[in-house]
């Protein structure tokens, strides 16, 4: 892939359940390694708009491409491959919660059939990352909000994912703890990870300088990055 070509490209899109559309007319364009928050108020679409963007729904309407593909014209092993490069931070969490801290990171990793001692190197290394490298062999169902989400975040990035889509995810931690996971998510953009975060936390998006796409009345506009001269 060229990085002239948008990772995402949403042309006309609407998007919505049973017949009715919650999104309509959605049109924007992320380059690769671009860093974008999606806003708007509490119902305003956000958690569908990102599940359409995770493949796990289809457009009623428009064109989606993702990494250059049109995903209308995508079987199912396709979008299986296409959802392997991309990572994922839900709202909810979704751990296993009877199985370790280790296991749930190390579950992607065991789907691609890595051996264990890699696998093992680089649980630990994203643990440290996530400051919970002492929480290692601990049951999920054990920890803190806030730790969860740090769990589910290194769950989504141990594949080294080409796109990180995160659900609020700094929904149910503190602010120091916002902040940490914010730094977390700016070191994988810098490292090339296209970041993708929902959120109605206009302190967050107001503390950083990135591109945003507001979510108002069914409709999505693009607001840039302030330009610094
Ligand atoms: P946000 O993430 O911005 O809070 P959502 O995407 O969760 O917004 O919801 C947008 C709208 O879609 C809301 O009106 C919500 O009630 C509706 N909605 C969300 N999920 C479903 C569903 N599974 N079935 C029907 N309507 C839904």
């Amino acid at each position: 892939m060229t990085n002239s070509q948008p990772i995402i490209d949403l042309q006309n899109v609407a998007v919505g359940y049973n017949g009715t559309d919650v999104l309509d007319n959605v049109q924007f364009q992320l380059d690769s390694g671009s860093f974008t928050f999606i806003t708007g108020k509490s119902g305003a679409g956000k958690t569908t708009l990102l599940s359409m963007l995770y493949l796990i729904k289809k457009p009623s309407k428009g064109i989606l491409k993702v990494f250059g593909q049109n995903i209308n014209f995508s079987n199912r092993d396709t979008l299986a491959q296409m959802r392997q490069r991309i990572g994922v931070v839900f709202q909810d969490f979704r751990l296993l919660e009877s199985m370790s801290v280790y296991d749930n990171i190390a579950l992607p990793l065991r789907v691609r059939g890595m051996n264990e001692k890699e696998i093992y190197r680089r649980v630990v290394e994203l643990l440290q990352w996530v400051e919970l490298h002492k929480s290692i062999n601990k049951q999920c169902s054990t920890l803190s909000g806030g730790e969860k989400q740090r769990v589910a975040i290194a769950r989504a990035v141990i594949n080294r994912p080409d796109i990180l889509f995160a659900d609020e995810p700094t929904g149910s931690v503190d602010s120091e703890i916002a902040n940490k996971l914010m730094r977390l998510f700016v070191e994988l953009n810098k490292v090339g990870t296209t970041v993708i975060i929902a959120t109605h936390n206009e302190q967050l998006t107001s503390s950083y300088n990135y591109q945003r796409i507001d979510l108002r009345d069914g409709s999505a506009r693009l607001y840039p990055a302030l330009q610094h001269i």
